[in-house]
């Protein structure tokens, strides 16, 4: 006879929206039981980590954890790890596991995250992804005994995973389809920049070439970053609205009532930001949702990337631009829709996030952020 379980708050995917849910929550007084489920054999874990610290063997699993094992215990947070769910039915608010197990539940948050796209040309089905723990180690394993890797994408993964393949030693090519680094969404200038730091690090970096077969490419590694799609089966299994991702309001609310969605899987407000600091603030968003309190100011979003010892923080939205202009004696690149400032890149903190963020969310003039130096 499969079990069944009582929740008051189910939080599905072991990523960091649920943590922060759950964190949220106990920090809100919530008394009730909640209930992460995730389908990883670990405790979570922050996933920047990976393709920086980790893959270059600073630090090991439990300095990436998004808390201490003790943390579940004290807050009174289960845990099961392991654990995938299979399917979902809304009005019934039950959720069914791969075991057959089913858990009643009264709110639910959806966070079942991203995973790599795949590429489909010949030979890769030999490349290496990177979104997992069980991934970077792998990519770790492939590193130690390789002295060639190359690298297919040139986006956030794949600058990061060849700065930090580089750093242990390997030579690394990397492919990027588009002219510039990122796919091109930052523009010329930060990729001239971000391609001279890779080259000073020994990393080859080809640029507006199609890789079209892996199979003739000599290399000991190879490791594919082509985008993530958001994992939507379950929503869409449970007839909820899907649209590149699990459509939700500022509030995390899908169309389904007390089923809320954030972090990689989430659509909110018709943009979908695939970054921590979105799946934290999206956590957390849900939470206060939940409990019906207000919502903080949705403030611009901000993504963060390390490699070759540089920091690098993109905050504002722009999807497209009008211009790229570099400000603060080449530091900071302003992006223009128009005359205005949408969307700030920041080389090595020259300039406080948290004021940039401020800034860049009223459309500032590229005047206006010269001043934030001062
Ligand atoms: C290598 C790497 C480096 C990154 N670096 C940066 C960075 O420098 N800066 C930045 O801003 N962002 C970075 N990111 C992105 C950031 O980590 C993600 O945006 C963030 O992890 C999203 O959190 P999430 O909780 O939405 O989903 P995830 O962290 O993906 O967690 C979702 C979890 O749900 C599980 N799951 C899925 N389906 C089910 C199911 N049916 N049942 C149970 N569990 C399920 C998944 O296995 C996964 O464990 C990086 C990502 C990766 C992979």
């Amino acid at each position: 006879m499969p079990v069944e379980h009582r929740v008051d708050v189910l939080l599905i995917g072991g990523g960091v929206a649920s943590v922060r849910c759950a964190r949220t929550l106990r920090r809100r007084k919530f008394a009730g039981s909640i209930l992460i489920v995730g389908d990883e054999a670990v405790l979570p874990y922050n996933r920047p980590p990976l393709s920086k610290e980790l893959l270059r063997g600073d630090v090991g699993l439990e300095l990436i954890a998004a808390e201490p094992a003790s943390w579940y215990e004290r807050q009174r947070v289960d845990l099961l790890t392991d654990a995938p769910v299979a399917s979902l039915d809304p009005d019934a608010r039950l959720a069914t596991m791969g075991d057959g197990s089913t858990i009643r539940f009264s709110q639910c948050l959806l966070a079942t995250g991203a995973e790599p796209r795949r590429l489909t040309i010949p030979g890769a089905e030999h490349a290496l992804t990177l979104r997992t723990f069980a991934d970077a180690e792998a990519i770790r394993r492939a590193a130690a005994s390789g002295r060639r890797a190359v690298v297919v994408g040139g986006g956030f993964i794949g600058v990061e995973v060849a700065a930090s393949l580089a750093a242990l030693g390997v030579e690394v090519t990397v492919h990027e389809l588009a002219p510039a680094l990122w796919g091109g969404v930052l523009g010329t200038t930060l990729s001239a920049w971000a391609v001279g730091v890779l080259n000073e690090s020994g990393i080859t970096v080809r640029l507006g070439e199609a890789v079209s077969s892996l199979d003739d490419v000599r290399a000991d590694l190879m490791v594919t970053g082509v985008g993530v799609t958001p994992r939507v089966a379950l929503a869409e299994a449970a007839g909820l609205a899907v649209d590149d991702g699990v459509v939700a309001d500022a509030g995390r609310r899908t169309s389904a009532p007390g089923i809320f969605a954030a972090g990689d899987v989430a659509r909110v407000d018709g943009r979908r930001v695939e970054h921590w600091h979105a799946a934290r603030e999206g956590g957390e968003a849900a939470a206060l949702a939940m409990l019906g309190e207000l919502l903080p100011e949705p403030r611009a979003p901000w993504v963060y990337s390390e490699f070759a010892g540089h920091l690098l923080d993109v905050v504002g939205w722009a999807p497209t631009f009008d211009d790229e202009l570099p400000l603060l004696g080449g530091h900071v690149v302003a992006y223009l829709v128009g005359r205005r400032v949408e969307q700030l890149a920041i080389i090595d903190s020259a300039v406080s996030v948290d004021a940039a963020r401020t800034l860049v969310a009223g459309s500032p003039s590229p005047a206006d952020v010269e001043r934030l130096a001062s």
